[in-house]
């Protein structure tokens, strides 16, 4: 009977096993046709520079519409992009959409220090040959200033082979562009990579950030608030969802935010609107920008 019971379970193992592959194949064939079939789109979040609640700038966000399964999460195809190589022409057209949206959005908005889009980097580009000519050709086909650019990486990213990476690295700033540490403090490396590798910015991760209603995550984002500054370099926190937060933040001279407390990740048109609300009065002078708190 035991016996019986073992196959069974055996075969319904296999089975849920098969149809988790398949379903991965077929994932894999989608993701594959998406770019030509223009499923994918960017939203934007909005980066606050907490002393004045003035906007700075974006992160720009993918989006994968699937005919049929509807919008599926970059937490769960951005994975299957790496291991097929297909994030590398994901990437490109990130990048590219990502600095022709934000070169408009200049345009419209022009202002003393201008607005700044913050794309997600996979560790997979640093390996792709022409990195950087490829680069350097979309910043001049769409007009933007390396300096509006920031690309965002992950520890893990930069320690899977540090030496290449480094280097790469180097040439990326020497083009002009920022470089910042996504999810900072959730990867397994050491601190000494910091100043062996060319980074403006520290984003606090959202982990760190949602539970500082503790004393010992408040201590960690307020110490790496304060690591970025000893070192020159600025802190985003991520993942900011109460005006609570917002203000300890503030407290502890944390530069940026982002979070649903400001705003959610939204579509363009609806990132027209919020700016165009936001900067109806003069971005000189926060005391009169709409959003400020
Ligand atoms: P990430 O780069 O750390 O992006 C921040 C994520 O946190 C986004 O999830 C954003 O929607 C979410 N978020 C922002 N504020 C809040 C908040 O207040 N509360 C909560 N609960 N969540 C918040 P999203 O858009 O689902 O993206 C997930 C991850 O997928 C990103 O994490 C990034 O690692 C990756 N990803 C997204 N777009 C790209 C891309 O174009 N290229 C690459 N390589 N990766 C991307
Ligand atoms: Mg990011
Ligand atoms: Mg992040
Ligand atoms: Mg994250």
């Amino acid at each position: 009977r035991a016996k019986a019971l073992g196959k069974a379970q055996w075969e319904v193992f296999t089975a849920d096993m098969h149809s988790n592959a398949s379903a991965q194949l077929q994932l894999e064939v989608d993701l594959r046709r998406a770019i030509e079939r223009q499923e994918f789109q960017l939203h934007y979040q909005p980066i606050f520079h907490l002393e004045t609640a003035a906007i700075v700038g974006f992160e720009a966000l993918l989006r994968w519409h699937h005919p049929l399964r509807g919008l599926i999460s970059p937490v769960e195809f951005i994975p299957v992009a790496e291991e097929t190589g297909l994030i590398l022409p994901i990437s490109w057209w990130v990048l590219q959409e990502a600095c022709r949206q934000l070169s408009r959005w200049q345009t419209q908005f022009p202002l003393e220090v201008p607005l700044f889009v913050s794309v997600n980097f996979s560790s997979k580009q640093f390996s792709e040959v022409g990195l950087i000519p490829q680069i350097e050709d979309i910043l001049h086909t769409t007009g933007l200033a390396p300096q509006s650019l920031k690309l965002e990486i992950t520890e893990s990213a930069i320690m899977e082979n540090a030496e290449a990476t480094a280097a790469k690295l180097l040439e990326i700033k020497a083009l002009g562009i920022q470089l910042g540490i996504d999810d900072f403090g959730t990867g397994y490396s050491s601190l000494s990579y910091l100043h062996r590798f060319p980074v403006d910015i520290l984003k606090v991760d959202r982990s760190f950030v949602s539970a500082m209603d503790s004393h010992e995550n408040l201590q960690i984002v307020h110490t790496i608030t304060m690591l970025s500054q000893n070192l020159g370099m600025r802190a985003v926190a991520e993942g900011v969802e109460t005006a609570e937060q917002a203000a300890q933040l503030r407290a502890m001279n944390c530069q940026y935010a982002q979070g649903y407390f400001f705003s959610k990740p939204i579509d363009a048109s609806s990132m027209e609107h919020l700016l165009a609300h936001h900067y109806q009065s003069s971005p000189e002078d926060p005391s009169t920008l709409p959003l400020a708190r």
